[in-house]
């Protein structure tokens, strides 16, 4: 019947350009992989019109001689690897061989490039629509440039899809600061219609690198992770949880140096801030993998934007407990430098990774009476609501509630986990009188309440008799905090925080920790900063807000005119 046909190169050429090539965007990215792949320092690449008019990208990388110039536009002609063995732990963007040729069939496309010595010697090679139309000598340094015009201009139904060149554009700008975040060693340079959008020089500083491509506000809200399980290292910076807003957050991976997209991984590292974050908000995270090369597949997806983990389960736990580790620390508290007072908190935080007391060798807050380098440790409450004091690196402010809702919280999981507490039996039990939807909470939440020490009977009617409560500080007030909490409870509060166990605590510690505007005395505020200091994650309180901010030494000094 003669039916079936072998399709000509060119067609099959542009089908399968269509996996690779999408849009302009992924234009920049294969030729800046290739660029990084040729070893170059610096990469600049160039934009007219969201790039339907013109994409270039221009490196100083090693260059091709003449034959592999032409090659180079073939379809599988590749330098990097030789046979599939290669593909296990293949340090190269590329290895798939297809994106020039995938790119030359569908535009119009020239290579200049020029290989070590003599120096200018080079060769040009131009097709167009996948023919080649013309080659040659030319005279250029080493390194490589190519020109794409008119992209897509033979694939009108593609053409057609590009969007406006301003979000053409800013695809682009995405797929280089990717690149950029993935090699601090080479300089990137992205102009778009005359406009520099991308300015990154060579460096050796992750924040640095954070700073010129996102500005040095992002670059200050960050703290360092660094976190070894097994085969496994995590490294990289997540935003302060103070810091974190609804939007606009960057979220980028990394596995062995290659950026790839992995929503579920991200879920996990946004699971290391667990009630530390309001409902809706997102932090920035730039997190890299170290794993051995056979642990991961590289080649599970055409414009390699995916990959694929040996063990998923493992590398999820790590991404997950590195953030939460990295939020432990002091450098996750949040700053009050360059902020006016009034407004401390949520700004941006000078002082850097200044240790807080839990960060001093063997724990200054180890027995009553601690004393920070010599000094005694004084503790000031201040508007009966904030306990003040004093660090060899500044002022450090304590907001009591926050701080003890932390407390709690951590606790509260300890004990709903090992399977509670008994609470204090009562002498005069008490009771309580509740509404219809409050008594269903009680009933809800009857085995939560019996762990945490709650003793609670119904009595007929809307009433509940309590006989035993829990007894977390001298001044709980047992029955406040009960009705409080049932309320809580009956309304859903916490309904944000998705684990039934950790709303439960959350709701609780905020009903049980003690008030803003509570006085107390020096061996109160000394005990409940002991106890915050040996939390898991002493600078966050359930709510994602801090419970310590901090005024550098150094910002005081500033002020007064003594720097
Ligand atoms: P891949 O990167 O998967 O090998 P490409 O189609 O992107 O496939 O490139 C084909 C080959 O062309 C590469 O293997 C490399 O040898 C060469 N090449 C492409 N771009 C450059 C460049 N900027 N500098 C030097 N060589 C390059
Ligand atoms: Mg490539």
């Amino acid at each position: 019947m003669g039916r079936i046909l072998i399709l000509p190169t060119t067609v099959s050429d542009q089908i399968a350009a269509g996996e690779v090539v999408e849009r302009p965007g992924s234009v920049v990215k294969e030729a800046v992989e290739n660029a990084l792949d040729a070893g170059a320092t610096a990469v600049t690449v160039e934009l007219e019109d969201g790039g339907r008019e013109l994409i270039r990208v221009s490196d100083d990388g090693a260059g091709m001689d003449a034959d592999d110039a032409l090659l180079a536009v073939q379809r599988h002609a590749t330098s990097k690897i030789r046979s599939t063995t290669d593909l296990i732990g293949v340090a190269t963007y590329g290895f798939r061989g297809e994106a020039l040729a995938s790119i030359a069939s569908v535009s119009h496309f020239e290579l200049e490039t020029a290989f070590g010595e003599p120096a200018g010697a080079g060769t040009r090679v131009a097709v167009r629509g996948g023919k080649l139309v013309d080659t040659g000598p030319i005279a250029r340094t080493h390194g490589t440039t190519i020109t794409v015009r008119n992209l897509f201009a033979n694939v009108p139904a593609r053409r057609k899809f590009l969007r406006a060149a301003r979000s053409e554009t800013r695809a682009a700008v995405e797929a280089v600061t990717v690149l950029a975040l993935a090699r601090l060693d080479v300089a990137f340079t992205l102009v778009s219609d005359g406009r520099t959008l991308i300015d990154a020089p060579r460096t050796g500083e992750a924040g640095e690198r954070i700073a010129s491509l996102f500005g040095g506000t992002l670059a200050s809200q960050l703290v360092p992770v660094e976190h070894h399980e097994g085969y496994l290292t995590v490294r990289g910076f997540v935003q302060r949880p103070a810091d974190a807003r609804p939007a606009g957050r960057k979220a980028h991976l990394f596995v062995n140096g290659r950026p790839f997209r992995d929503p579920l991984l991200v879920r996990s590292a946004e699971a290391g801030y667990r009630a530390t974050l309001p409902a809706g908000v997102r932090p920035s995270l730039f997190l890299t993998l170290s794993v051995p090369g056979d642990r991961v597949d590289v080649n599970v997806h055409p414009a390699k934007l995916e990959v694929r983990f040996r063990d998923r389960y493992v590398v999820e736990r790590a991404v997950e407990a590195a953030v939460r580790s990295a939020l432990g620390t002091s450098g996750a508290a949040a700053g009050a430098s360059s902020q006016p007072w009034g407004h401390v908190g949520g700004g941006a935080f000078v002082g850097g990774e200044q240790g807080l007391p839990w960060d001093g060798e063997g724990g200054l807050f180890a027995e009553q009476g601690a004393t920070v380098s010599g000094v005694p440790l004084q503790l000031i409450q201040v508007f009966a609501t904030f306990i003040v004091f004093e660090t060899p690196e500044g002022l450090t402010i304590v907001d009591q509630h926050s701080a003890h809702e932390r407390v709690i919280y951590e606790r509260t999981m300890a004990q709903l986990h090992s399977g509670g507490i008994g609470g204090q039996r009562l002498l005069l039990p008490l009771t309580l009188d509740l509404g219809r939807e409050e008594l269903d909470a009680v009933e809800q939440h009857g085995e939560l309440l019996v762990r945490i020490g709650f003793e609670i009977e119904p009595f007929g009617g809307s009433s509940v008799v309590v006989h035993a409560v829990p007894n977390p500080h001298p001044r709980f007030d047992a029955r406040r905090c009960l009705e409080e909490l049932v309320t809580d409870l009956a309304k859903d509060r916490f309904g944000a925080v998705p684990n039934r166990m950790e709303r439960f605590a959350a709701t609780y510690g905020c009903r049980a920790a003690v008030k803003a505007g509570q006085v107390l005395d020096v061996s109160e505020m000394r005990a409940l900063l002991q106890q915050l200091f040996s939390c898991q994650l002493p600078p966050h309180d359930v709510h994602g807000r801090p419970t310590i901010v901090q005024l550098p030494r150094l910002e005081l000094e500033r002020r007064f005119g003594r720097a």
